[in-house]
């Protein structure tokens, strides 16, 4: 059950990833001691052996830094690329074909973020794939204020439920049970993935809503990583979202204004996020029980 990487996806290593450049080292310059001059020897291999390191560090950084600069250009290739790895991964578990599935069921999802982080007017990444994780995009942020971020938020659930009906209607009309099963996990990833805490999806749309709610999806991951056996995936979640939780926060209750212009929201967009937030529970809840009816009927739901 290795959802859409709420953890990554979503963002804990997102913005929050420091880009490092060469001149953020310290780069002692060859030959030169960064010790002075007494007792030459030893402090003088000891300063070599810093300088080498400095230099390799500085190497190190520019590559990196050219690497991240290279990104962009690469990001069909990233995609791509971490696509199939995915799903060579998840071949090890599964058949190829549900691996397959699944990636693409996780890539509906990941892009009706990226469609709404483009409408709202932000950079983002590609997809890209993390064996046994999910998937993650990268923007520099996920909105102006709580209202854009609930929109982003909830884009990636509207999307791949979308996604994961066609699925379903497809599974119907052909009989497959494999696009069945699909069908149900792409349901349930999409349900798992509006749990009210942070970095979920839900945890984005309750920050339009009811911030303090992030509180009650932390409290019930404990139940669900108990029904998931300690899984690893909730485990993260735990750790970044309770790391996230509480920085936001902390940083709401210093009550300045700027956390107050980002937290104000309409009544009446509070209610549609609410609307759309709910009604996706419910449809998604639907959608897994008609699939698991129809999966354990065999195939009589050919003759619905
Ligand atoms: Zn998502």
């Amino acid at each position: 059950m290795d959802g859409d990487l709420p953890v990554v996806s979503e963002s804990p290593f997102g913005p929050d990833v420091p880009v490092r450049t060469g001149r953020s080292f310290d780069v002692p310059v060859a030959g030169e001691s960064p010790f002075g001059e007494p007792r030459r020897s030893l402090r003088k291999k000891a300063g070599g052996a810093l300088a080498g390191a400095g230099l390799l560090a500085a190497k190190f950084g520019a590559y990196l830094k050219g690497a991240v600069l290279l990104l962009p250009k690469l990001k069909l290739l990233t995609t791509a690329g971490t696509a199939l790895v995915s799903v060579a991964a998840y071949s090890l578990f599964w058949g190829w074909q549900f691996a397959a599935g699944f990636v693409v069921l996780l890539f509906v999802h990941e892009m009706g973020h990226v469609i709404q982080l483009r409408r709202e007017g932000i950079k983002a990444s590609t997809p890209m794939f993390i064996p046994f994780l999910g998937a993650a995009i990268f923007a520099r942020s996920l909105g102006d204020n709580a209202l854009a971020e609930a929109r982003v938020g909830l884009a990636g659930p509207v999307l791949g439920s979308l996604g994961a009906a066609v699925v379903a209607v497809a599974a119907v009309v052909t009989g497959s049970d494999l696009l069945l099963a699909l069908a149900y996990v792409g349901f349930l990833i999409n349900l798992f993935n509006l749990l009210p805490v942070l970095p979920l999806d839900g945890g984005r749309a309750m920050a339009a809503m009811a911030p303090w709610m992030w509180f009650v999806g932390f409290a019930a991951l404990i139940p669900v990583a108990i029904f998931f056996h300690g899984s690893f995936i909730i485990f993260l979640i735990l750790i970044f979202g309770g790391r996230e939780v509480w920085r936001r926060w902390k940083l709401r209750k210093t009550r300045s204004l700027e956390q107050a212009a980002y937290y104000r929201v309409a009544p009446r967009h509070r209610a549609m996020v609410a609307a759309v937030y709910l009604g996706l529970i419910v449809a998604l809840a639907l959608g897994m029980a008609e699939t698991h009816i129809l999966a354990s009927a065999g195939h009589s739901f050919r003759s619905l």
